[in-house]
C-alpha cells in the first residue's frame, strides 16, 4: 500500500488545538491502534471525529464509502479487535468476526497474482483493512506487532529492528521513562 503523508490530518489535528501524533510512520494495522494516544495526561482519539477519521482514512488511501459516523464505529471496534490480537495470540475472536464480513479475490493478469477485497457493507470496508492489514503483518512477521511496553502508554508498533527487542514507542519518550523509573526503584532500595 502506497503510504501517503500525515500532513492533511497534522493540519486538522492543529486546527482543533490537538497535538500531533506520535509514530505516524507505521503500517496500517498499527496506525488504526495509533489513532489513540497520550500527549501528558491527556487521552486524544481522532475516531472521535468524522473529518478526523476521513483525513486517516485519505492517509492511507481509503475512502469511508459510507457515513462517517458508521465507519467509525466500525473502525473502533476493529481497533478494540486488533489491540486484542496483540495482546494475546489466542485473543482472535473478535478480530476473526470481523474478518466474516469480507474476502480476497484472486486473479491473475500479466503482472502477475491480482488480490481485490471484496467487503459487502462499503461501512466494514476500512475496518475489514485493517483487520487484514493485521494478518498480513502477522505472517510476513509474527511477534513484531507489540504495545509499549510503557504500562499507561497506548502506542502500538511493528518491530523492524534486525533483533526484534524493541520495547518502547519510542526511546526518547517511553524508553527514558523506564530507565528513570528502574533507577529509582534502585536508588530506593538500597537506603
Ligand atoms: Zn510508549
Amino acid at each position: 500500500m502506497t503510504r501517503q503523508s500525515e500532513t492533511e490530518l497534522e493540519a486538522q489535528l492543529a486546527a482543533r488545538g490537538w497535538p500531533g501524533r506520535p509514530l505516524t510512520d507505521e503500517p496500517l494495522a498499527a496506525d488504526v491502534l495509533n489513532t489513540r494516544w497520550l500527549a501528558g495526561t491527556d487521552a486524544y482519539d481522532l475516531l472521535e471525529e468524522d473529518a478526523l477519521t476521513l483525513a486517516w482514512l485519505d492517509k492511507h488511501g481509503l475512502d469511508a464509502g459510507a457515513a462517517a459516523a458508521d465507519v467509525r464505529r466500525h473502525l473502533r471496534e476493529a481497533r478494540c479487535a486488533l489491540a486484542a490480537a496483540v495482546a494475546d495470540p489466542s485473543d482472535t475472536a473478535a478480530l476473526n468476526r470481523i474478518l466474516d464480513h469480507g474476502r480476497i479475490r484472486l486473479s491473475l493478469d500479466a503482472e502477475g497474482t491480482v488480490e481485490t477485497p471484496e467487503v459487502a457493507d462499503p461501512a466494514r470496508y476500512a475496518a475489514w483493512m485493517c483487520a487484514r492489514d493485521l494478518t498480513r503483518v502477522m505472517s510476513e512477521a509474527p511477534g513484531r506487532v507489540r504495545k509499549c511496553a510503557n504500562p499507561p502508554c497506548v502506542l502500538h508498533f511493528v518491530d523492524t529492528s534486525r533483533k526484534g527487542e524493541r520495547r518502547w514507542c519510542s526511546m526518547a519518550v517511553c524508553g527514558n521513562r523506564a530507565k528513570a523509573q528502574r533507577h529509582r526503584t534502585r536508588h530506593h532500595g538500597a537506603t
